[in-house]
């Protein structure tokens, strides 16, 4: 039987604990594992048998919540890890090496446009910016040595929706996985792998745990793509030195992926997601549906008051009508455009400073998707590494406040951002 997302964003993943019959999952706070003899530990590490070794590698309630994450994104299998950040770089690790390159859009979060530009560059990685809605462009700056294409669903800060589908073909015929960071869309909002999707990650520091109380992340792979239609995938096609020759595409098929992120990535990376913060994100997933539907209603009905507003130069909110990509809502995300977008002042770069500062029931800091609203000034903080070009592109220029909107009470916010728009001038 095929449950609903309100069913399984309670229920994927959890079982009544094999011990004591724990309804909800129990928090696993252990470090090792005791065999049951020389042949079960020899057996599971090769990789012959699966189970719990050491929880660097793999633990029982991280292990729930990469099941749920896993079943609601419609993917094969999951990888958590320490941040959203570190998923970022484990999607990568397995397809990449020095001299290989991965196409990437402008319209990303500031740090991840300085860990692609700055930090991938000490692996031997180039990071080739386009413009994610110029699929000639996408196409042209593919070359032999491509592995991925790299894109945000729904863009943080603007709330920009990319056209998954037209930039999943091109990089079908490039022969290459398109991975979409669905952090902002969460996968009530978005379900990249139906679009096209090879792997889908996400900081679920967001809305995914949504009150601001973790650091994690994770990446979702599709289970469909054939990493051995080329040669270009060889730590997924070829032998392993370190698991005795083991092939990870043969050997584990659809979770071919998911299996070399534990058993390589997290192994000698170390990106581990603790037990204690999977259980703060496996109890955030229990309500997404609810949260996600009251960030939208509210982030629409206060996109449009500040549309209208005489101080404000413009809303980016993908779900209002005049935005250039309303009609990608109804295609990629139709219950709604999250609630994350951009306001510009009239004012420029001192209004904004002035409204940031006073905002009462809004917290102006550096984070997103919280059950709080949350304000910051994206050109001075998150997007500040960036030169004016690349803020411009990622829609983060000065005149502009970021707005994460909550699940609070819509009058009150709209009062608060009311007295702080008069404040500003
Ligand atoms: C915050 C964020 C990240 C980075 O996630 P961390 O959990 O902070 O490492 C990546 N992508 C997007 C869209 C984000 O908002």
């Amino acid at each position: 039987m095929a449950y609903g997302f309100d069913t399984l964003q309670i229920h994927a993943g959890a079982h009544p604990d094999p011990a004591t019959g724990a309804r909800q999952v129990p928090i696993y706070q252990t470090t090792a594992y005791v065999f049951r003899d020389a042949e079960h530990a020899a057996a599971l590490f090769n990789l012959q048998e699966v189970g719990y070794i050491y929880s660097r590698l793999t633990n029982p309630t991280v292990a729930a919540l990469q099941e749920r994450v896993a079943t609601l994104e419609g993917g094969a299998g999951a990888v958590c890890c320490s941040s959203g950040h570190a998923a970022q770089i484990m999607a990568l690790f397995p397809l990449m090496q020095p001299g290989c390159n991965v196409v990437v859009s402008t319209r990303l979060y500031g740090g991840s446009v300085t860990q692609f530009s700055q930090t991938m560059k000490r692996f031997g990685w180039e990071a080739r910016f386009v413009d994610i809605d110029d699929m000639a462009a996408i196409d042209a700056a593919i070359d032999d040595n491509t592995r991925a294409v790299f894109c945000e669903s729904i863009a943080n800060p603007g709330g920009h929706i990319a056209d998954l589908r037209a930039i999943a073909d091109v990089a079908d015929k490039a022969g290459i996985p398109l991975i979409v960071d669905n952090t902002t869309a969460s996968p009530y909002l978005c379900r990249p792998i139906e679009h096209g999707a090879t792997l889908v990650v996400h900081s679920m520091t967001k809305y995914l745990t949504g009150n601001g109380t973790v650091t994690g992340g994770v990446v979702v792979d599709s289970g469909t793509f054939d990493w051995s239609a080329s040669d270009k995938f060889p730590s997924l096609s070829q032998p392993e030195p370190a698991y005795h020759g083991l092939k990870f595409h043969e050997t584990f098929g659809p979770l071919a992926f998911t299996f070399h992120g534990i058993a390589i990535g997290l192994r000698d990376l170390g990106m581990t997601l603790n037990p204690q913060a999977a259980h703060y994100t496996l109890m955030g997933i229990e309500t997404l549906s609810l949260r996600m539907e009251r960030h939208v209603e509210n982030a629409t009905r206060i996109a449009e008051w500040l549309e209208q507003h005489d101080r404000i130069a413009g809303v980016t909110y993908a779900g209002l009508k005049s935005s250039p990509v309303y009609d990608r809502v109804a295609k990629y995300c139709p219950r709604g455009a999250s609630g994350l977008f951009t306001v510009k002042l009239k004012g420029g770069y001192d209004a904004c400073v002035k409204m940031v500062d006073s905002l009462e029931l809004f917290s102006h800091v550096a984070n997103l998707g919280d059950t709080r609203s949350l304000v910051i000034h994206s050109a001075s903080t998150t997007h500040r590494q960036l030169t004016p070009e690349q803020q411009q592109a990622a829609g983060a220029s000065p005149d502009m406040v970021r707005i994460s909107i909550g699940t609070e009470d819509a009058n009150d916010l709209i009062a608060d951002l009311e007295q702080a728009l008069a404040k500003a001038g």
